[in-house]
């Protein structure tokens, strides 16, 4: 962490995204603008969970954004966990509606309206489909991506014959996810199961991934949660056997949202602002002509010549000729956190080489034209690898195995902040007991993470009563 990021990270964290324009606030509160460097990331990771949703046979459809409060009355769980942040239009065209409507939190209920006439028989099903939605949540306490009253997101929605099949649906995604936010967003996550005061609500059993940000809080980066068949009880959706008899479906659904932009800025960030993986930055490469460039019309001609090539290799590039000096450009595009900039002056071009700047290491270096464009390929995958493993080892550095009571939760908790130092997440012993999880909130907030499938060590005494542990789990504060 930078000295801006321990004094206050939430500041740095506004004017990050400010400085980068990736936003901007509207009237309505806890609802932002995406600006097109903040919209090009989402569809980067859009791209990506496209190509492998298709892949695993999911088909994109969209439904109604309003839904009928009748709706969300049949399943009880489900109403009682999304009513206090359910935003709704009560009229319209001047006339109280006969029933409310609310902005969709998420779809599971006008989705399982709609199944229940899609799905007849055996014949019909697996049902994979996914949609790009905006939803909302009317949250009290906002920041921008990580949590808004409106936000983007895409939801999958499965029906299936049974539990297995929908099982292995539900872990498929949630391992789509994982690849997407480690690969594309060079954020290494814990992937495992929620505890059930953590579940979705209506869910029989939710799974999450879980980031550490630079501030050493969770972001519960994806989802994916199996609904037995809660909901195809609730709206009524059966299919007919192969033994010719009715049977509910089960159902999945799973999400991500646009918080995963907010998580890419707060894993990777710096002190001179945003640094973007290479695979969803909006610029990969940045030209700058500089020293007396104006004057010799050469430098703007291999410019172009190498911004061409870049181009032609697939890559993002811009070439920047505003009549802005060459160090007020370099700050700029730092802060929107371009991978690689080349600078290119006289002196360079007279000795056929070009300077790079690469946004995460501290040196330039000289390198020969002839070789440039495969050297900048190069960069750019090294780059998306090393912040891959920078964000792991932070990560593995601030996931802490030697904390097994709630006295030396507190004691951590004390020490952190007597030295200066995030206080991460702790890996501890849960006997099962929701009260135990509760107490552990109560005195630390520190909630729990998932119970990781792979933990780096077992835990065998609950944190906070000492009894026999049931699980492992990951416990931090979160966003
Ligand atoms: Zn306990």
């Amino acid at each position: 962490m930078t000295n801006q990021q321990k004094n206050d990270f939430t500041k740095w964290y506004i004017d990050t995204i400010q400085k980068a324009d990736l936003m901007d606030y509207t009237p309505v509160r806890g609802c932002i603008a995406f600006k097109p460097d903040g919209y090009e990331i989402w569809e980067h990771i859009q791209d990506e969970m496209n190509r492998r949703f298709k892949e695993t046979g999911h088909r994109n459809a969209y439904f109604p954004m309003l839904i009928p409060e009748s709706f969300f009355q049949k399943e009880k769980d489900h109403i009682e966990g999304f009513a206090p942040e359910l935003p709704w239009v009560t009229e319209a065209a001047g006339e109280k509606l006969e029933e409310r409507l609310a902005l969709r939190p998420t779809s599971e209920t006008m989705i399982g309206h709609l199944y229940s006439d899609w799905i007849k028989s055996y014949r019909d099903l697996p049902v994979l489909i996914n949609q790009w939605a905006n939803v909302f949540r009317w949250e009290k306490k906002t920041l921008p991506f990580i949590r808004t009253s409106e936000f983007l997101w895409q939801e999958g929605h499965t029906a299936h014959v049974d539990e297995e099949e929908a099982r292995q649906e539900t872990m498929q995604m949630l391992n789509i996810y994982k690849e997407v936010v480690e690969e594309l967003l060079a954020i290494p996550v814990y992937d495992g199961q929620k505890t059930p005061s953590e579940r979705f609500a209506g869910a029989v059993d939710t799974y999450s991934i879980e980031a550490m940000m630079k501030d050493g809080k969770a972001v519960q980066a994806g989802t994916s949660h199996y609904l037995g068949t809660k909901f195809a009880e609730a709206f009524d959706i059966k299919y007919l056997n192969k033994e010719n008899k009715h049977q509910h479906v089960h159902t999945t659904s799973w999400g991500t949202s646009t918080r995963l932009i907010g998580s890419v800025i707060m894993v990777h960030g710096d002190e001179q602002g945003l640094v973007l993986p290479p695979r969803v930055a909006p610029t990969q490469v940045v030209l700058i002509p500089v020293g007396p460039w104006k004057k010799n019309p050469a430098i703007m001609e291999k410019l172009e010549e190498l911004y061409a090539a870049l181009k032609s290799k697939g890559i993002r590039v811009r070439l920047d000729d505003s009549d802005q000096s060459p160090g007020y450009k370099f700050n700029e595009w730092e802060l929107k956190g371009v991978p690689v900039r080349i600078e290119l002056g006289p002196r360079d071009l007279e000795n056929n080489q070009a300077l790079i700047k690469v946004r995460d290491l501290s040196e330039k270096e000289s390198v020969e034209i002839a070789v440039l464009v495969e050297r900048i390929e190069e960069e750019l995958t090294t780059m998306q690898t090393r912040l891959l493993e920078k964000a792991r080892a932070f990560r593995d550095e601030n996931s802490h195995t030697n904390v097994d009571t709630l006295e030396q939760l507190k004691q951590h908790l004390a020490d952190s902040t007597e030295n200066g130092e995030i206080p991460g997440w702790i890996l501890a012993g849960w006997c099962g007991d929701d009260a135990c999880e509760e107490n552990v909130k109560n005195e630390t907030k520190f909630t729990t993470r998932n119970i990781p499938f792979n933990p780096p060590a077992e835990k065998t005494t609950c944190i906070n009563c000492g009894k026999d542990s049931k699980h492992t789990v990951w416990f931090g504060r979160s966003y």
